[in-house]
Protein backbone atom coordinates (compact mmCIF):
# COMPACT_ATOMS: atom_id res chain seq x y z
CA UNK A 1 0.00 0.00 0.00
CA UNK A 2 3.03 2.37 0.73
CA UNK A 3 4.48 1.43 -2.76
CA UNK A 4 1.06 1.98 -4.54
CA UNK A 5 0.47 5.79 -2.50
CA UNK A 6 4.13 6.89 -3.58
CA UNK A 7 3.22 5.95 -7.65
CA UNK A 8 0.06 7.95 -7.35
CA UNK A 9 1.37 10.70 -5.25
CA UNK A 10 3.85 10.96 -8.25
CA UNK A 11 1.65 10.61 -10.71
CA UNK A 12 -1.10 13.27 -9.70
CA UNK A 13 -0.78 16.56 -10.99
CA UNK A 14 -3.71 18.78 -9.71
CA UNK A 15 -5.69 19.69 -6.19
CA UNK A 16 -8.37 18.14 -7.06
CA UNK A 17 -6.52 14.32 -7.66
CA UNK A 18 -5.14 15.40 -4.49
CA UNK A 19 -8.03 15.12 -3.15
CA UNK A 20 -9.12 12.17 -4.35
CA UNK A 21 -6.22 10.79 -3.04
CA UNK A 22 -6.58 11.81 0.14
CA UNK A 23 -10.04 10.31 0.39
CA UNK A 24 -9.21 7.06 -1.14
CA UNK A 25 -6.21 6.19 1.47
CA UNK A 26 -6.79 8.47 4.63
CA UNK A 27 -10.30 9.12 4.63
CA UNK A 28 -13.04 7.30 6.66
CA UNK A 29 -13.61 4.77 4.61
CA UNK A 30 -10.36 5.12 3.08
CA UNK A 31 -7.95 2.10 3.01
CA UNK A 32 -6.51 2.67 6.43
CA UNK A 33 -9.60 2.55 7.82
CA UNK A 34 -10.83 -0.81 6.53
CA UNK A 35 -7.36 -2.06 7.78
CA UNK A 36 -7.91 -0.88 11.28
CA UNK A 37 -11.55 -2.42 11.32
CA UNK A 38 -9.76 -5.88 10.40
CA UNK A 39 -7.32 -6.27 12.98
CA UNK A 40 -9.86 -7.79 14.95
CA UNK A 41 -9.88 -10.80 13.18
CA UNK A 42 -5.87 -10.77 13.19
CA UNK A 43 -4.35 -13.44 16.28
CA UNK A 44 -4.06 -11.68 19.16
CA UNK A 45 -0.18 -11.85 19.46
CA UNK A 46 0.11 -10.66 16.08
CA UNK A 47 -2.44 -7.17 16.84
CA UNK A 48 0.44 -5.17 18.36
CA UNK A 49 2.55 -5.61 15.52
CA UNK A 50 0.04 -4.98 12.42
CA UNK A 51 -1.33 -2.15 14.37
CA UNK A 52 2.13 -0.73 14.40
CA UNK A 53 3.17 -1.04 11.05
CA UNK A 54 -0.47 0.03 9.97
CA UNK A 55 0.73 3.25 11.41
CA UNK A 56 3.88 4.16 10.61
CA UNK A 57 2.82 3.64 6.99
CA UNK A 58 -0.31 6.16 7.68
CA UNK A 59 1.86 8.37 9.33
CA UNK A 60 4.67 7.76 6.34
CA UNK A 61 1.83 8.52 4.00
CA UNK A 62 0.29 11.41 5.68
CA UNK A 63 3.71 13.38 5.12
CA UNK A 64 3.89 12.57 1.74
CA UNK A 65 0.45 14.08 1.14
CA UNK A 66 1.60 17.23 2.73
CA UNK A 67 4.89 17.31 0.74
CA UNK A 68 3.09 17.19 -2.47
CA UNK A 69 0.11 19.33 -1.34
CA UNK A 70 2.78 22.50 -0.49
CA UNK A 71 3.89 21.44 -3.72
CA UNK A 72 1.30 22.13 -5.41
CA UNK A 73 0.92 25.12 -4.03
CA UNK A 74 4.39 26.80 -4.43
CA UNK A 75 3.51 25.57 -8.55
CA UNK A 76 0.56 27.38 -8.81
CA UNK A 77 1.88 30.41 -7.47
CA UNK A 78 4.76 30.72 -9.74
CA UNK A 79 1.88 30.19 -12.47
CA UNK A 80 -0.18 33.37 -11.26
CA UNK A 81 3.08 35.18 -11.20
CA UNK A 82 3.72 34.56 -14.80
CA UNK A 83 3.10 37.31 -17.34
CA UNK A 84 -0.71 37.12 -18.63
CA UNK A 85 -0.05 37.48 -21.84
CA UNK A 86 -4.11 38.32 -22.60
CA UNK A 87 -3.92 41.53 -20.72
CA UNK A 88 -3.90 45.04 -22.48
CA UNK A 89 -1.21 47.14 -23.01
CA UNK A 90 0.06 49.48 -19.85
CA UNK A 91 -0.39 53.27 -21.72
CA UNK A 92 2.34 55.94 -20.66
CA UNK A 93 0.70 58.91 -18.61
CA UNK A 94 -0.04 61.73 -20.67
CA UNK A 95 0.86 65.07 -19.33
CA UNK A 96 -1.40 67.75 -19.66
CA UNK A 97 -1.36 71.31 -19.50
CA UNK A 98 -1.85 73.42 -15.88
CA UNK A 99 -5.48 74.57 -15.75
CA UNK A 100 -4.21 78.28 -15.50
CA UNK A 101 -2.72 77.53 -18.79
CA UNK A 102 -5.80 76.28 -20.40
CA UNK A 103 -7.77 78.98 -19.35
CA UNK A 104 -5.63 81.85 -20.61
CA UNK A 105 -5.53 79.85 -23.55
CA UNK A 106 -8.81 79.65 -23.69
CA UNK A 107 -9.28 83.47 -23.30
CA UNK A 108 -6.51 84.17 -25.71
CA UNK A 109 -8.61 82.10 -28.31
CA UNK A 110 -11.59 84.24 -27.77
CA UNK A 111 -10.16 87.28 -28.07
CA UNK A 112 -8.50 86.47 -31.19
CA UNK A 113 -11.78 85.46 -32.85
CA UNK A 114 -13.16 88.88 -32.11
CA UNK A 115 -10.11 90.28 -34.24
CA UNK A 116 -7.51 90.83 -30.97
CA UNK A 117 -4.01 90.17 -32.30
CA UNK A 118 -1.45 88.81 -28.86
CA UNK A 119 1.30 90.74 -28.07
CA UNK A 120 4.01 89.53 -24.72
CA UNK A 121 5.85 91.81 -23.23
CA UNK A 122 8.39 91.68 -20.51
CA UNK A 123 8.27 90.20 -16.85
CA UNK A 124 10.83 92.61 -15.72
CA UNK A 125 9.46 95.97 -16.55
CA UNK A 126 10.39 99.49 -16.25
CA UNK A 127 9.24 102.15 -13.64
CA UNK A 128 8.47 104.35 -16.85
CA UNK A 129 6.21 101.66 -18.82
CA UNK A 130 4.53 100.07 -15.55
CA UNK A 131 4.17 103.76 -13.82
CA UNK A 132 4.83 106.87 -15.49
CA UNK A 133 3.37 105.87 -19.29
CA UNK A 134 -0.51 104.68 -17.57
CA UNK A 135 -0.58 108.42 -16.00
CA UNK A 136 1.11 107.20 -12.52
CA UNK A 137 3.76 109.61 -11.90
CA UNK A 138 6.11 109.19 -8.96
CA UNK A 139 4.38 109.99 -5.89
CA UNK A 140 0.96 109.69 -7.02
CA UNK A 141 -1.57 107.58 -4.41
CA UNK A 142 -2.22 104.88 -7.09
CA UNK A 143 0.97 104.03 -6.59
CA UNK A 144 0.13 102.42 -2.98
CA UNK A 145 -2.66 100.32 -5.18
CA UNK A 146 0.41 98.05 -5.78
CA UNK A 147 2.74 96.27 -3.34
CA UNK A 148 5.72 96.28 -6.06
CA UNK A 149 8.79 94.33 -6.16
CA UNK A 150 11.61 96.34 -7.21
CA UNK A 151 14.39 94.90 -8.84
CA UNK A 152 16.88 98.51 -8.76
CA UNK A 153 15.68 102.03 -8.56
CA UNK A 154 13.57 101.48 -11.82
CA UNK A 155 13.34 98.35 -12.62
CA UNK A 156 10.69 95.73 -11.43
CA UNK A 157 8.59 93.00 -11.63
CA UNK A 158 5.61 94.18 -13.79
CA UNK A 159 2.39 94.68 -11.62
CA UNK A 160 -0.20 94.22 -14.38
CA UNK A 161 0.25 93.30 -17.63
CA UNK A 162 -1.20 97.34 -18.97
CA UNK A 163 2.83 98.84 -19.39
CA UNK A 164 2.45 96.85 -22.91
CA UNK A 165 -0.58 99.75 -23.64
CA UNK A 166 1.98 102.15 -23.57
CA UNK A 167 4.52 99.91 -25.59
CA UNK A 168 2.80 99.20 -28.65
CA UNK A 169 0.90 102.35 -28.83
CA UNK A 170 4.49 104.00 -28.84
CA UNK A 171 5.31 102.02 -32.40
CA UNK A 172 2.08 101.66 -33.93
CA UNK A 173 -0.27 103.69 -35.33
CA UNK A 174 -4.55 102.97 -34.62
CA UNK A 175 -6.87 100.80 -35.38
CA UNK A 176 -5.55 98.66 -32.63
CA UNK A 177 -6.89 95.47 -31.05
CA UNK A 178 -4.71 94.10 -28.90
CA UNK A 179 -4.30 91.40 -26.04
CA UNK A 180 -1.64 91.26 -23.54
CA UNK A 181 -1.65 88.10 -21.34
CA UNK A 182 0.93 87.12 -19.28
CA UNK A 183 2.27 87.01 -15.27
CA UNK A 184 2.31 89.61 -13.00
CA UNK A 185 3.54 90.55 -9.41
CA UNK A 186 2.71 91.76 -6.66
CA UNK A 187 3.96 91.39 -2.75
CA UNK A 188 0.46 89.88 -1.38
CA UNK A 189 -0.47 86.28 -0.75
CA UNK A 190 -3.46 84.88 0.63
CA UNK A 191 -6.56 82.23 -0.40
CA UNK A 192 -7.71 84.73 -3.04
CA UNK A 193 -3.99 86.43 -3.85
CA UNK A 194 -0.69 84.74 -4.83
CA UNK A 195 2.42 87.11 -5.10
CA UNK A 196 2.53 85.95 -8.86
CA UNK A 197 -0.81 85.50 -10.98
CA UNK A 198 -1.67 85.97 -14.66
CA UNK A 199 -3.77 88.42 -16.54
CA UNK A 200 -5.17 89.23 -19.89
CA UNK A 201 -5.14 93.21 -20.73
CA UNK A 202 -6.98 94.10 -23.75
CA UNK A 203 -7.21 97.54 -25.38
CA UNK A 204 -8.98 99.07 -28.55
CA UNK A 205 -7.93 102.02 -30.00
CA UNK A 206 -9.88 103.55 -33.37
CA UNK A 207 -12.30 106.03 -34.26
CA UNK A 208 -15.81 106.20 -32.08
CA UNK A 209 -15.13 103.39 -29.93
CA UNK A 210 -17.08 104.19 -26.89
CA UNK A 211 -18.13 102.53 -23.71
CA UNK A 212 -21.02 100.29 -25.52
CA UNK A 213 -18.13 98.68 -27.55
CA UNK A 214 -16.62 97.66 -24.54
CA UNK A 215 -19.30 96.21 -22.88
CA UNK A 216 -20.63 94.18 -25.87
CA UNK A 217 -16.75 92.97 -26.27
CA UNK A 218 -16.95 92.23 -22.59
CA UNK A 219 -20.64 90.15 -23.00
CA UNK A 220 -19.06 88.45 -25.44
CA UNK A 221 -15.81 87.38 -23.82
CA UNK A 222 -17.97 86.22 -20.89
CA UNK A 223 -20.33 84.18 -22.80
CA UNK A 224 -18.10 82.21 -24.59
CA UNK A 225 -15.80 81.72 -21.32
CA UNK A 226 -18.66 80.51 -19.02
CA UNK A 227 -20.35 78.88 -21.61
CA UNK A 228 -23.90 80.75 -20.61
CA UNK A 229 -25.74 83.85 -20.68
CA UNK A 230 -24.82 86.15 -17.66
CA UNK A 231 -25.82 89.35 -16.68
CA UNK A 232 -23.22 92.07 -16.24
CA UNK A 233 -22.68 95.31 -14.19
CA UNK A 234 -20.65 98.30 -14.63
CA UNK A 235 -19.86 99.91 -11.01
CA UNK A 236 -17.32 103.54 -11.48
CA UNK A 237 -14.33 102.80 -10.19
CA UNK A 238 -10.90 104.97 -10.72
CA UNK A 239 -7.71 103.61 -12.29
CA UNK A 240 -5.22 106.51 -13.40
CA UNK A 241 -4.99 105.12 -17.10
CA UNK A 242 -8.77 105.12 -17.60
CA UNK A 243 -11.22 107.81 -17.45
CA UNK A 244 -14.28 106.80 -17.03
CA UNK A 245 -13.18 103.82 -15.32
CA UNK A 246 -15.70 100.79 -13.84
CA UNK A 247 -15.39 97.41 -12.24
CA UNK A 248 -17.24 94.75 -13.90
CA UNK A 249 -19.38 92.29 -11.80
CA UNK A 250 -20.69 89.09 -13.40
CA UNK A 251 -24.29 88.13 -12.17
CA UNK A 252 -22.32 85.05 -9.60
CA UNK A 253 -21.68 81.87 -11.60
CA UNK A 254 -22.78 79.49 -8.31
CA UNK A 255 -25.90 80.70 -7.31
CA UNK A 256 -26.95 82.40 -10.57
CA UNK A 257 -27.50 85.76 -8.68
CA UNK A 258 -29.52 84.23 -6.21
CA UNK A 259 -26.92 85.22 -3.34
CA UNK A 260 -24.36 82.72 -1.86
CA UNK A 261 -21.14 82.17 -0.02
CA UNK A 262 -18.74 82.96 -3.07
CA UNK A 263 -20.78 86.25 -3.66
CA UNK A 264 -20.98 87.13 -0.14
CA UNK A 265 -25.23 87.07 -0.80
CA UNK A 266 -24.69 89.64 -3.26
CA UNK A 267 -25.90 87.82 -6.44
CA UNK A 268 -22.38 89.63 -8.04
CA UNK A 269 -18.48 88.65 -8.39
CA UNK A 270 -15.98 91.08 -9.24
CA UNK A 271 -14.87 89.89 -12.58
CA UNK A 272 -12.03 92.74 -13.95
CA UNK A 273 -11.57 96.68 -14.21
CA UNK A 274 -12.13 98.55 -17.46
CA UNK A 275 -12.52 101.81 -18.42
CA UNK A 276 -11.83 104.35 -21.30
CA UNK A 277 -8.14 104.89 -22.03
CA UNK A 278 -7.38 108.34 -20.60
CA UNK A 279 -6.28 111.17 -22.87
CA UNK A 280 -3.26 111.85 -20.97
CA UNK A 281 -1.98 108.27 -21.80
CA UNK A 282 -2.99 109.20 -25.57
CA UNK A 283 -1.20 112.52 -25.18
CA UNK A 284 1.91 110.51 -23.83
CA UNK A 285 2.25 108.24 -27.07
CA UNK A 286 1.21 111.12 -29.33
CA UNK A 287 -2.20 110.10 -30.17
CA UNK A 288 -5.05 112.61 -31.11
CA UNK A 289 -7.57 112.13 -28.63
CA UNK A 290 -9.95 114.47 -30.52
CA UNK A 291 -9.55 111.41 -33.03
CA UNK A 292 -9.26 108.45 -31.44
CA UNK A 293 -10.62 106.75 -28.52
CA UNK A 294 -10.60 103.48 -27.18
CA UNK A 295 -11.07 101.32 -24.06
CA UNK A 296 -8.59 99.53 -21.85
CA UNK A 297 -9.74 96.04 -19.60
CA UNK A 298 -7.49 93.62 -17.38
CA UNK A 299 -8.91 90.60 -15.58
CA UNK A 300 -7.32 88.08 -13.46
CA UNK A 301 -6.72 84.48 -15.19
CA UNK A 302 -6.65 82.76 -12.06
CA UNK A 303 -9.98 84.41 -10.84
CA UNK A 304 -11.40 83.05 -13.98
CA UNK A 305 -10.59 79.83 -13.63
CA UNK A 306 -11.56 79.53 -9.95
CA UNK A 307 -15.04 81.07 -10.56
CA UNK A 308 -15.34 78.23 -13.97
CA UNK A 309 -14.20 75.49 -11.57
CA UNK A 310 -15.78 76.35 -8.46
CA UNK A 311 -12.26 76.63 -6.92
CA UNK A 312 -12.02 78.54 -2.88
CA UNK A 313 -8.22 78.35 -2.91
CA UNK A 314 -5.81 80.04 -5.32
CA UNK A 315 -3.12 78.47 -3.86
CA UNK A 316 -4.27 75.05 -4.99
CA UNK A 317 -2.74 75.98 -8.26
CA UNK A 318 0.60 76.03 -7.32
CA UNK A 319 0.96 73.31 -4.72
CA UNK A 320 1.31 70.96 -7.76
CA UNK A 321 -0.60 68.52 -6.19
CA UNK A 322 -1.16 65.94 -8.78
CA UNK A 323 -4.33 65.04 -7.68
CA UNK A 324 -5.97 68.18 -8.13
CA UNK A 325 -4.53 68.78 -11.37
CA UNK A 326 -5.37 65.92 -12.69
CA UNK A 327 -8.92 66.99 -12.32
CA UNK A 328 -8.55 69.40 -15.54
ZN1 LIG B 1 -23.45 83.47 -5.51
Amino acid sequence: MESEARKQLAQLTDNRQLEEFRISFLGRKGHFTVIMRQLGSVAKEDRPRMGQMANRIKGEIEKLFKEKSAALLASAKTETDAPDLTLPGRFPTVGKLHPVTQVMNEACAIFEQLGFSVAEGPDVETDHYNFEALNIPAHHPARDMHDTFYVTDSTLLRTHTSPMQARIMENKQPPLRVIAPGKVYRCDSDITHTPMFHQVEGFLVDKDISFADLKGILTVFLREMFEKELPLRFRPSFFPFTEPSAEVDIACVMCDGAGCRVCKKTGWLEILGSGMIDPEVFRMVGYDSEIYSGFAFGLGIERIAMLKYGIDDIRLFYENDQRFLQQF
